[in-house]
Order: C-alpha cells, then structure tokens, then sequence
C-alpha cells in the first residue's frame, strides 16, 4: 500500500488522568482496532481536539480523529516516533473485547473516530480512515477481518458506532473491512520507466545527422555549437539506455532533420514513413504526445 498517501498530524492533549493517563498500552504495540465514530454530526477534528483537550470531568477519549481533510492524533498511537499510550474509549465493564481479544480494549487497542455529518464530505474521510486502518494493520501485521472491531460489537447495549456514521456514506462495517483490506493491497504507482530509444534510430540520428553537423561546425570554428552536438549524442546515447530524452532535444531533431528527411523522401517517392517512425521513438522517449 502507498503509506504516504495521506499526511498524519500529531498533535497531543496534555496528559491527565481522564483523557490522557500516559500509560503505554500494555501489548507495547496495539493489539486491535475499535472503530468509533464521534456520534456528534458536524463535528470535525479539530473540534475534537479542543474538546478533549479541555475537558476535565468526563473518562473518555479516543486516539485519534479523522475527517474529511485531517487525521490528526490526539494520544500517540505508534505509527510515528512516540509510543502508544492508552486512551478511554470503551467503558471497561463490557466483556466483548477480552473475550475476542484477552485484553480491555482501553489498555490494548487504538480508538479510531470518524467524523461525520455537517459539513464534512463523507467520501473524503471515509478515503482516509480506510487508508489509516490499513496503515495499522501493515505496520503491526494485523488482519482488517479479525483485528478491526466496532464499538458497537464490543458495547452492543449501549452503541451505534461506527455503523451510524457509516450509514451515512451507504457503507457498513463488512464495507470497511473491504475497503482496508483493498487498501492495503494496493500497489503504489511505479514511476513509468521511460521507453528506451531503438538503437537503428540512435545510429542513424547519430552517424546521419549529428557527427555532420559537429563536424561542420568544427570546421567553421564554431566550439559552442560543437559542443552542443557533442551534448545531444550523448543524450541520444543515454535514450538508448532508458535515461529518457529532454523535449527540446526530441523536438530539434525532428525539426531539423527528420521532417525534412521525410518531405524530401515523400517527394521523391521512397519510404517517408520510416523517418515518421524515428521521429515516433523520439517523442516515445520524451513523452511527447505522438503525431
Ligand atoms: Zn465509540
């Protein structure tokens, strides 16, 4: 999967015993996923985190908060430099999570919410929680059937999350469970490797056009101009080798020679269509849109 494809922001609310108790989790690394949503439509992260920052009456929080234009953790979780902590995001009476588990999530588990409803465009959260969640499993190894759970599975008495938010967007838990496990199958667009030049057209734009024209210019006493020609065998050779080709050398060559070449050939009645077919390579090698 491409983990860069989304920055992640850290930034922490201050340690205290009801939101923040800076313990680490006692699995060192997290162990599951509880996907939550914040239950409070509209709402964005950064809401969130001005909350939970300032609250100080309430147990409760969750690791990290994820709308439609940020993921920002709030608690460290381990996916950068600091270590996860604990967080308080699901009452510690249920038996759900030691049961699947052998571990309360709050000392075990990241709480993930999604943002929803207002004006927070689903899709583009939705993108980026799937894209978090398969994070996680990637660097801890973990599967998004077994090791992602809903707050609603672990709390069912008492909770709708992440289902309702969800619904929102048309998708349920099966859908998400889906989605990561796609995300994280995804391979990472390779760079496209350039085509390499044939080597019948690096011969013939070499020996044909280019050593004449350093030659001549030598001749005239024209160094500068030499050494150019000079610079575009040596481009030229380099396109054989894969390295590509700089547009204005493509464009110079077909302008100066091979349009010509080809002209030339169509009027006298013989094979214009393989200068067109050099001048193919050429724009192939410098991502030039062919004719
Ligand atoms: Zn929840």
């Amino acid at each position: 999967m491409d983990s860069n494809k989304y920055p992640i922001e850290r930034r922490y609310i201050d340690r205290r015993s009801n939101v923040r108790p800076g313990t680490r989790l006692v699995t060192g690394n997290p162990a599951f996923f509880v996907a939550h949503d914040t239950g409070n439509p509209g709402a964005t992260a950064e809401a969130h985190y001005r909350y939970l920052d300032r609250q100080t009456e309430r147990t409760a929080s969750a690791h990290v908060f994820i709308d439609d234009t940020r993921i920002l953790e709030i608690i460290p979780t381990g996916t950068g430099a600091d270590p996860a902590e604990q967080a308080y995001h699901v009452v510690r009476n249920v038996k759900t999570d030691n049961e699947l588990y052998g571990y309360d999530a709050n000392h075990a588990a990241l709480g993930i919410e999604l943002c929803f409803g207002g004006s927070i465009v689903f899709a583009a959260a939705y993108q980026r929680l799937v894209w978090y969640m398969g994070l996680c499993c990637s660097k801890w190894g973990k599967t998004p059937s077994t090791h992602i759970v809903s707050h609603r599975q672990l709390d069912p008495a008492r909770k709708r999350d992440i289902d309702q938010a969800l619904a929102v967007g048309g998708k349920t838990l099966g859908d998400l469970i889906r989605d990561v496990t796609a995300e994280m199958a995804s391979a990472v667009r390779p760079a496209p490797e350039a085509a390499k030049l044939p080597a019948d057209v690096r011969d013939h734009v070499i020996v044909s056009y280019i050593q004449p024209a350093r030659h001549a210019a030598l001749q005239q006493g024209l160094q500068e101009e030499a050494a150019h020609y000079e610079r575009l065998a040596a481009n030229v050779r380099a396109a054989a080798a894969g390295a590509g080709l700089p547009k204005s050398n493509a464009q110079e060559i077909i302008y100066s020679w091979l349009s010509p070449a080809w002209f030339a050939a169509k009027q006298a009645g013989g094979d214009a269509g393989r200068y067109n077919q050099m001048a193919n390579a050429l724009r192939v090698c410098a991502g030039i849109p062919l004719d």
